[in-house]
């Protein structure tokens, strides 16, 4: 079985091309400068409507995270124990990815250093991240 499959949308094609190219984009407002994702058409801090796509470092660090060893989709099922873990971004956006160096979650703490690791499924390249190596630039 395979996982879930995003659903790529004009808006939120810039984020998933740039992944298929290396590079993880997040939107930045042209108005007041905020930072964000996922996408959505207006700034959550100014409602500006004017955002551009920019890449991302791909340093972050660890906000959060969860430790699934039951799989609730079979697609996951191979996969148990893994973390889902809310990644904060240096340039302010946050998202929930996996840290797939964390040794089911045992590795991490808030504050960590994260760095991204794009891997691919299928036809889909993913923004994962792994432990910074050299202990993070932030
Ligand atoms: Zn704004």
């Amino acid at each position: 079985m395979t996982a879930p499959a995003p659903e790529i949308t004009d808006l939120n094609r810039p984020y998933w091309d740039g992944l298929a190219a290396g590079e993880l984009r997040h939107l930045h407002c042209e108005t007041c400068g905020h930072n964000w994702l996922p996408a959505r058409e207006a700034c959550p801090n100014c409602l500006a409507s004017d955002p551009v796509w920019r890449p991302a470092s791909g340093c972050g660090h660890v906000v959060s995270w969860v430790v699934y060893h039951k799989a609730y989709h079979d697609a996951f099922a191979d996969r148990v124990p893994y973390d889902v873990t809310l990644v904060e971004l240096d340039e302010g956006p946050r998202l929930l990815t996996n840290v797939v160096d964390s040794d089911a979650g045992r590795a991490l703490a808030v504050g960590v250093p994260v760095e991204l690791k794009i891997e691919r499924e299928g036809d889909l390249a993913l923004a994962r991240f792994r432990l910074a190596r050299n202990g993070g630039a932030t």
